[in-house]
């Protein structure tokens, strides 16, 4: 039986039960918690005790795992990642990889290809590490990895994120999920790529394709093997889709054979400073369903409803994650 990589050590494959392949506990920018705590309602203690009890809700809602693609330049700090999962019965895997829509880091924006300081991809060394060895001194290990591609698509910078991902992942085995502008198809600029770098595409999630209502467009994506993140249910006010056409999206693709192509998540998070929830409280960007038992509570009742079968929800609820988390850990 195959071994998923999680917070607090490694679970056995058939322990993993009912997943969120996209969530996030803490997204930060350290040095506004560091510095400016009153500004962004920081308060260490308060968020991590509100965190376990979150987690354990959510275990008790029916979840078993969640995957934390929280990745470098969003925050990620694996030892107060480490006494939350210790206080949780809850499974995180976390992830490897960089976040940007643009530049890169200083550091990685100096050195490596196309850069002043020409030479080989720093990246693909760090994001390696990360799956085999741990993260930092942590002994960590991410068992997936994550890249974005938004309105500004392929950029020098984002390019060479998405091919050390995909050399990283050719390198570990460890699954790919994706950030993407729906909207702009940008799941299939990034399946270019990882095509080109020799990835297998049905190792890849193509992230926030539930924002698209675009049926060929998912088709199409999920006709080259990957599997759609329908990964936002919650984010439903605004310029945002809706519930039911979430829904609605979902149980179409599901009675057109696209179940075995699909996972279910929030991207929500415990808590963000990118908009503390305290600040969005009452203003039009407050997003009362945007928490991670939105789908335990409401998603799986509607699609029910919309006559999706306990199969496919058990498809793309358990059977679809374990296949992307559990695959053998080998290099090709
Ligand atoms: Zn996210």
């Amino acid at each position: 039986m195959a071994m998923v990589e999680t917070v607090s050590g490694p679970v056995e494959e058939n322990s993993l039960g009912s997943v969120l392949m996209h969530e996030h506990v803490f997204i930060l920018t350290p040095e506004m918690e560091q510095d400016y705590p009153e500004t962004v309602k920081w308060n260490e203690e308060e968020k991590v005790a509100s965190a376990i009890a979150e987690l354990n809700a959510l275990k008790a809602a029916g979840i078993d795992t969640i995957v934390d693609l929280t990745v470098l330049t969003m925050g990620r700090y694996l030892p107060r990642l480490a006494r939350i999962a210790a206080e949780t019965d809850l499974n995180i895997v976390v992830a490897s990889g960089l976040y940007t829509f643009d530049a890169l880091p200083r550091f990685l924006a100096l050195v490596g290809p196309g850069a002043p300081i020409e030479g080989p991809e720093p990246m693909i060394d760090m994001f390696t590490k990360d799956v085999l060895e741990g993260i930092g001194d942590t002994g960590i290990k991410a068992g997936i990895f994550k890249c974005a591609t938004d309105v500004q698509g392929v950029t020098p910078g984002v390019e060479r994120v998405l091919r050390a991902v995909a050399q990283a992942h050719r390198n570990t085995g460890a699954p790919i999920s994706t950030h993407t502008n729906a909207a702009m198809k940008r799941g299939l600029d990034q399946q270019k790529i990882f095509a080109e770098e020799g990835v297998d595409l049905t190792r890849v999630v193509i992230g926030h394709s539930g924002d698209s209502t675009d049926l060929d467009y998912l088709k199409e994506v999920a006709d080259q093997g990957s599997t759609l993140g329908m990964d936002r249910f919650g984010m439903d006010r605004g310029a945002y889709s809706d519930f039911a056409t979430r829904v609605g999206v979902v149980a179409d693709l599901c009675e057109a054979g696209y179940a075995d192509r699909m996972v279910l998540s929030h991207d929500a998070n415990c808590w963000m400073d990118w908009l503390p929830k305290e600040v969005a409280k009452g203003t039009a960007m407050e997003l009362p369903n945007w928490h991670f038992r939105h789908i335990s509570e409401e998603v799986l009742p509607a699609l029910r409803e919309r006559g999706v079968s306990e199969d496919h929800i058990t498809l793309m609820m358990e059977t679809n994650p374990k296949r992307l988390l559990a695959a053998p850990k080998v290099a090709y």
